[in-house]
C-alpha cells in the first residue's frame, strides 16, 4: 500500500491543528483588533497564569489536562478544541479525498472560510481583509488555475465574473430592502461580499444550490442551538455560508 495515501492526510490533520489554534486566537482577539496578536503571550482567562509550551500543544494539551486549566482548575471551554479539529478535519479530508493541487487549495480555502465564520461567531462581522482576497483568488484561480497550478477551476473566467457580482448583487439587494421594509439591518454586506467569494470561486450557476445549503444549515445550527426562532431572531448567516462554499467546493471537485 502505497505510504502517501494515509500520510498525506495525516500531516494535512497535524497541520490543521495547528492552524486551528491560531484561528481560534485570531477569532477571539478580533473585537479588541489583531494589533496585538503576535506580541500578548497566551494566558489562562480565569487566573490570568502565562501559558507555557506544553499548555498549548493543540487538541492534546486540552486532552491531557482534561479541558481545565493547570494552575486554576478552571474550565478551559471547548472553543479551542472545537476550532482546533475542524481546521485538522479540514486538512485531513481534503488530502484524503482530492489529488495534489485540489487538495492544497481546498485545504487553504477551507482554513480561510473557518476564520471567517469563527471570527463572525465571535464578533459578529466578516472583515473585508478577508472576504475581499478571497473573491480575489476565485477569479485568479478561474482565469490561471489550469496554466500555473494545474488545478482545473469549477467555472470558466465569465462564470466566476457573473458568480461576483451575481452573489454581492443578490445579498447586498435583500439587505438594501429588508432594510427599507423593516427599517432595521437583516444582513450584513460582509455576507454579500462571502457570496460574492462564493460565486467567484464556484461559478453563478451554482449560487442558488449554495445559498439554499447555507439557509438550512443556519436553521440547522439554530434549532441545535434550541434558538427560538422569531422574525427578529439574529442568526450570523456567515458560519453556515462558509460551511456550504467549502463543501459546495469539493463536491465540485469532485465531480
Ligand atoms: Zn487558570
Amino acid at each position: 500500500m502505497d505510504g502517501t495515501v494515509i500520510l498525506a492526510p495525516l500531516a494535512g490533520g497535524l497541520a490543521g491543528a495547528c492552524v486551528g489554534s491560531f484561528i481560534a486566537t485570531l477569532a477571539l482577539r478580533t473585537p479588541e483588533g489583531w494589533a496585538d496578536m503576535w506580541t500578548g503571550r497566551s494566558r489562562c482567562r480565569a487566573c490570568h497564569a502565562t501559558l507555557c509550551v506544553v499548555d498549548l500543544v493543540p487538541l492534546l494539551s486540552w486532552l491531557a489536562l482534561r479541558g481545565r486549566c493547570r494552575y486554576c482548575g478552571a474550565a478551559l471551554g471547548l472553543w479551542y478544541p472545537c476550532v482546533e479539529l475542524a481546521a485538522a478535519v479540514i486538512g485531513g479530508l481534503s488530502f484524503a479525498a482530492l489529488p495534489s493541487p485540489e487538495a492544497w487549495i481546498a485545504t487553504v480555502l477551507g482554513w480561510w472560510l473557518l476564520a471567517l465564520a469563527t471570527i463572525d461567531l465571535v464578533a459578529w462581522l466578516l472583515p473585508d481583509a478577508l472576504t475581499l482576497p478571497l473573491v480575489g483568488a476565485g477569479l485568479l484561480l478561474a482565469a490561471w488555475g489550469e496554466p500555473l497550478l494545474g488545478f482545473v477551476p469549477p467555472t470558466s473566467l465569465a462564470g466566476a465574473a457573473m458568480g461576483a457580482a451575481g452573489g454581492y448583487l443578490a445579498l447586498a439587494g435583500i439587505a438594501f430592502a429588508y432594510r427599507r421594509l423593516r427599517g432595521r439591518e437583516g444582513l450584513g454586506l460582509g455576507d454579500a461580499k462571502l457570496l460574492a467569494a462564493a460565486g467567484a470561486w464556484l461559478g453563478a450557476e451554482r449560487l442558488p444550490l449554495i445559498v439554499l445549503a447555507a439557509a438550512l444549515l443556519g436553521l440547522g445550527l439554530a434549532v441545535l442551538q434550541r434558538r427560538e426562532l422569531r422574525a427578529e431572531t439574529a442568526l450570523p448567516f456567515g458560519p453556515a455560508l462558509a460551511l456550504a462554499f467549502w463543501g459546495g467546493f469539493v463536491l465540485a471537485v469532485l465531480s
